[in-house]
């Protein structure tokens, strides 16, 4: 997605060969204008697949996501990080490690919101290992739910989370796929 991508090459900021920052228009403050289209994009990609939910994983997804959900007309479902004492009843976990901290969390929801005949999309803002997505699905699993497809703001191609999860039969939708990075330099995959 050629706004996204022009985006990244202007605000973005490769902090190293690994990390990029975006917290100018994704991460910290959100560009809603560039979240629309990026919603749009994602809509349009996945609108005949047959989606009942979206899921993400708090907190960098959700914009994106909401607007996702919105824009299919169906509901939005946030996997917590910890356990929230307003979340009722037996909860669904598993645990994470994150790859901005390197430590791990438990990735939680409730069995609630997540129903057998549910075909759902998974949208995050990064795919680096693929942890966090993996983890959603853990938990899709868990609530029998089928997973429809994966969307993702901006892919690090150089990591291997693609390849898992094309191997295991998912399908990743990316809207900036990153080949390499170091400082001051971004370079995509057309
Ligand atoms: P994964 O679980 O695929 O290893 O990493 C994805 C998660 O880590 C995303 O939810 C995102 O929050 C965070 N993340 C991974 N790489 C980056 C990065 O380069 N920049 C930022 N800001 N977050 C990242």
């Amino acid at each position: 997605m050629n706004l996204l991508k022009e985006r990244i090459l202007s605000d973005g900021r490769a902090i190293n060969a690994d990390v990029l920052k975006v917290d100018s228009f994704i991460n910290h403050q959100v560009d809603t204008v560039l979240m629309e289209a990026v919603a749009e994009d994602f809509a349009r990609h996945f609108k005949d697949k047959g989606i009942t939910k979206i899921v993400t994983i708090e907190s960098s997804g959700i914009a994106p996501a909401l607007l996702t959900a919105h824009e299919l007309g169906v509901p939005l479902v946030i996997f917590k990080k910890k356990a929230s004492r307003v979340l009722n009843g037996s909860l669904l976990q598993t645990e994470v490690t994150s790859f901005t901290t390197n430590s791990t969390y438990e990735l939680t929801a409730s069995p609630k919101f997540l129903k057998s005949d549910d075909h759902v999309l998974i949208i995050d803002d990064f795919l680096a290992n693929g942890e966090a997505v993996t983890g959603a699905i853990r938990l899709l699993r868990m609530a029998h739910a089928t997973v429809a497809g994966i969307g993702i703001l901006i892919e690090k191609s150089f990591q291997p989370g693609r390849k898992k999860l094309e191997e295991a039969g998912f399908e990743v939708y990316s809207l900036a796929r990153i080949k390499e990075m170091s400082t001051g330099h971004i370079e995509f995959i057309d």
